[in-house]
């Protein structure tokens, strides 16, 4: 026994977990956003200590008229030869010498750790590169094998402060776009100041130059960026780097900004889409869930009808299909008898006659006459018992006598009238209930009357016409 599955009940069941599923997600996703933002957020807050620092560093040469300098502070700062990368056969010019004691003095009295990043100088004039702290041996020899220069290499990566626009260098920074370096391997954002003379501001004299990889934060991990040009600058579209990221179209996308200078700002798309087919298997099981509950329901309410349709089946008089005897048994039947009512017996004429003479196909035929003349006659909410053969008792809530005995005289009218062999007719006895203080009573004294009405037909014994 139970339900089975059915289509209807799959797609109710989508339907419903699709509902809860679209509530769960409208939840989810504002929690989901707002982390995302904060891990954006913290990821461009450690990004911008750097271009902050090297601003300072830049800002600071500038401001500084580094050549004139005042010497005594700047006596017990020695060049550290092991850190300067000169190109082959280059020279470093007095000034430059200058500048890089210079950086150096305010480097270590700055005193700001800089993690994942790494500083150094690129002089334009003598093309050497000066580092803030020692580079490994190897490096340094890999560095000067590829035969770089300050100025080559600034002019490769695009943030050579000289080659800078004016626009790009109102704020004294200049950002290049990410790129892998071929030392490290890494991918690395530079970032550059310009070094100037306050004898001469416009002319630039190098850069100070903080390299951070990009890639390698937790917040990077997962994803890929794309750099778009417009004419605000350069945006760095960061997105996840998922198959279902890919196929995103670009309305499902959620998209969050931020600036790492005045022209180049790092965006961060977040794919919706993503997000739901992560949480797609919950969609899944919400169906199933929700199937098996309906079924389980479902179950539980056949059994219900069934149970209902039993009982009810239990009450009736299976060839009439009006009550039998046991709906004295229930609460329909104590309903009306709570309040004034009318009793009428009925009991069908010589039906035995019939049977003997015709048969008792039509003996039953008669019966079922009568129960369609009292359908006719009585009202819904009139109970009609079968209680025996061809006995009926009609019980009728909030109906006077006088009301009672008008019905039974319509009743052997609406008999009469059907002419069923020309001989079928009933006796009926009639009483009410506030003359008798209770049911059984009330039915006596309507039987009595019904033993009356065919005492008084059994008197016109002679007639044709049993009435
Ligand atoms: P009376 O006028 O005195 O009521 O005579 P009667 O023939 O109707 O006899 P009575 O009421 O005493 O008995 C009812 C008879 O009705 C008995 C039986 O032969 C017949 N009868 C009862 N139930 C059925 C039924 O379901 N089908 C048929 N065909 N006959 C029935
Ligand atoms: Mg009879």
């Amino acid at each position: 026994m139970g339900s089975k599955l059915s289509w209807p009940c799959v797609r109710q069941s989508c339907l419903l977990a699709t509902l809860v599923f679209i509530v769960l997600l409208l939840t989810l996703l504002p929690l989901k956003i707002d982390k995302e933002h904060r891990a954006f957020t913290n990821f461009v807050r450690a990004k911008h200590v750097v271009p902050s620092y090297v601003e300072l560093l830049g800002k600071s040469l500038y401001l500084h008229d580094i050549i004139d300098f005042d010497s005594t502070l700047l006596a017990p700062v020695k060049l550290d030869p092991s850190r300067l990368l000169l190109p082959p056969g280059g020279t470093l010019l007095p000034e430059e010498e200058q500048i890089i004691r210079y950086f150096d003095y305010l480097y270590s009295s700055k005193k700001i750790a800089v993690r994942d990043a790494f500083i150094y100088i690129g002089l334009y004039k003598s093309n050497a590169f000066y580092v803030a702290t020692p580079l490994p041996e190897e490096v340094k020899s890999r560095l000067m094998n590829k035969q770089n220069s300050a100025n080559e290499f600034c002019q490769r990566l695009k943030y050579c402060s000289k080659d800078a626009s004016a626009e790009s260098l109102a704020d004294d920074i200049v950002l290049s776009t990410p790129y892998l370096d071929e030392i490290t391997g890494d991918i690395i954002l530079s970032m550059a100041a310009p070094i100037s003379s306050s004898h001469e501001p416009e002319h630039l004299l190098g850069d100070v130059i903080a390299d951070t990889s990009f890639m390698a934060s937790d917040f990077m991990q997962g994803k890929v960026f794309e750099i778009q040009h417009s004419g605000y600058g350069t945006e760095i579209v960061i997105t996840g780097d998922s198959l279902w990221t890919r196929i995103t179209p670009d309305f499902l996308f959620y998209a969050m900004s931020d600036h790492l200078d005045n022209l180049s700002f790092l965006t961060y798309k977040i794919s919706v889409l993503r997000f739901v087919m992560l949480y797609f298997p919950l969609w899944l099981l919400l169906s199933t869930v929700i199937m098996i509950y309906q079924i389980k329901l479902n179950n539980i309410k056949q059994l219900r009808v069934d149970r209902q349709r039993f009982r009810e089946a239990m009450l009736l008089d299976p060839s009439t299909k009006i009550y039998n005897k046991k709906v004295y048994e229930t609460l329909i039947f104590k309903a009306v008898i709570a309040s004034q009512y009318a009793v009428i017996c009925i009991d069908g004429d010589k039906i035995k006659t019939i049977n003997d003479s015709y048969g008792h196909k039509l003996g039953d035929m008669a019966i079922m006459q009568i129960v369609e003349a009292m359908r006719a006659v009585f009202r819904e909410s009139d109970i009609l018992i079968r209680t025996g053969g061809d006995e009926f008792v009609v019980i009728l809530a909030n109906c006077p006598v006088a009301k009672a005995l008008q019905l039974a005289d319509k009743l052997k009218d609406n008999i009469a009238q059907r002419h069923f062999l020309n001989m079928l007719t009933v006796s009926c006895g009639v009483a009410d209930s506030t003359d008798y203080s209770s049911f059984d009573a009330v039915l006596q004294a309507a039987d009595k009357a019904l033993y009356a009405d065919k005492a008084q037909k059994r008197g016109h014994a002679g007639d044709d016409v049993l009435r």
